[in-house]
């Protein structure tokens, strides 16, 4: 089969379009389509909803500084990021605190906080910067299928403002659509699903003192909730980005409480450290589930981001873990096609499933044990987090585990370094 392109990706979402900067920079001469099915402005014009650069912001860690750094992008991310420089851990009505500083482990920081919809941005420079890449945007992929050499998709394209129909024919397939579109049951993908039952309220609040650059991750009986310190080196600006956790059937009424009611209530559950929060911008909630495709690979497809894994949020590892996957296939891919192997050869495939199976098990099953320990209210669960967040604070090495993980370097420093 002739193809169109050599790899189409599904979704120019924030794991998709980092994909395909890694995949242009690694390899010139590739061919690359990236796929959205929302319209997004070119840079400067205002954004309207995009279900990737949402309101959200995410926090990044130092692993993922460092692939940023190689894909030419991190100096324009760092306009609108905010370092972690300690990272706060503690758990309501109990006495561990566990606190990591970035300067012992001789970083300027732990992590660095980005909106998401800035994080938009800089990718769609970074996809422009390219000239292997196409970037078609309002396309939406409507069916995937499998060839005898390749991939054949079925688009619906808005780009001329009417609608119309076409298909693109690729060697390899890349499903980035967040696990959003029915795709991948469309495929006859199964996942395994646990939901927590959860959902993860978001927002920007401000607080009485200045968050001096600290994240808070707070375990309280009702679920976990993260503060993460937003805005430059100015102290007038005390905004953090809220993640409060709260059980299904509490979300309506925090949603809708009054601002002086969420904001009393923000104070009873995360205590008054930062001298107590005195505005709350817009809520919006996100449901929670570990999600995972059973099968990431098949010939000519491969998925990646959401599509392939949805982790809780509060660990903030769910983009990390992605980014360091999609640079993983990227070279890979690079390499392969430098030999002139075929891109969706299930072989090469298998290849890439391998490599990054363990980071992903290992990362899931941290923030899903994290989530789990963290949620339950039952003794001796209690005492044996507290005890464990004391015995983190006093033991360097389990410590440093910790921080590692955080920081999402795990084993991997010697691939980013
Ligand atoms: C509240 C919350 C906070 C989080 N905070 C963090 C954090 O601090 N740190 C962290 O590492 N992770 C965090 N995460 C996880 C992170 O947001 C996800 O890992 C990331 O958004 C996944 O990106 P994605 O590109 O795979 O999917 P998405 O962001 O869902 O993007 C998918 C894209 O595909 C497009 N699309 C969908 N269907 C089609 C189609 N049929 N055709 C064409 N295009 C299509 C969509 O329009 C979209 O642009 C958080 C998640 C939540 C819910």
């Amino acid at each position: 089969m002739e193809v169109d392109v050599d790899v189409a990706i599904i979704g120019g979402g924030m794991v998709g379009a980092s994909l395909a900067v890694a995949l242009a920079r690694a390899c010139p001469d590739l061919r690359i389509t990236v796929l959205e099915a929302v319209d997004m402005p070119d840079t400067g014009a205002e954004m309207g909803y995009q279900p990737s650069y949402d309101v959200r912001s995410t926090a990044l860690s130092y692993g993922t500084r460092l692939i940023y750094e190689q894909l030419g992008l991190w100096d324009l991310l760092r306009q609108h990021l905010t370092p972690i420089k300690r990272i706060h851990v503690s758990d309501r009505g109990q006495f561990g605190v566990t606190r990591l500083r970035a300067e012992d482990y001789r970083l300027d920081a732990l992590g660095y906080v980005t909106p998401n919809q800035w994080m938009g941005r800089v990718l769609w420079t970074g996809l422009r910067q390219y000239s292997n890449i196409q970037f078609r945007c309002p396309v939406q992929v409507l069916r995937v299928q499998h060839q005898e050499q390749g991939v054949l998709l079925e688009l619906a394209s808005n780009e001329a403002g009417g609608s119309e129909a076409s298909t693109l024919r690729a060697q390899l397939a890349v499903l980035a659509d967040g696990g959003r579109s029915g795709l991948r049951q469309q495929l006859g993908i199964q996942t395994e699903k646990r939901a927590y039952g959860q959902v993860a309220l978001i927002t920007t609040v401000s607080s009485r003192k200045h968050h001096d650059f600290v994240a808070y991750e707070r375990f309280t009986d009702q679920g976990p909730m993260a503060l993460l310190p937003l805005g430059g080196e100015d102290v007038e600006d005390h905004r953090s980005a809220l993640i409060w956790t709260l059980p299904e059937h509490r979300a309506d009424a925090v949603l809708n409480a009054s601002d002086a009611q969420f904001l009393e209530l923000l104070g009873e559950r995360f205590g008054h450290r930062l001298g107590g929060f005195v505005q709350v911008g817009s809520r919006h909630v996100y449901p929670l589930a570990l999600e995972r495709a059973l099968e990431q690979i098949r010939p000519g497809l491969v998925l990646v981001g959401n599509a392939a894994h949805s982790l809780h949020p509060v660990a903030g590892q769910g983009y990390n873990l992605a980014v360091r996957e999609v640079m993983g296939l990227a070279e890979l891919l690079a390499k392969a096609a430098r030999a002139g192997q075929g891109l969706g050869e299930l072989s090469l495939l298998a290849r890439y499933e391998e490599a990054q199976q363990e980071d992903q098990m290992r990362t899931i099953q941290a923030s899903d044990s994290l989530v789990r320990l963290f949620s339950n209210a039952k003794f001796p669960l209690v005492q044996a987090r507290g005890v464990g967040l004391v015995t983190l604070d006093l033991v360097a090495p389990l410590k440093q585990t910790f921080a590692r993980y955080a920081m999402g370097l795990g084993g991997r420093e010697a691939v980013l370094a």
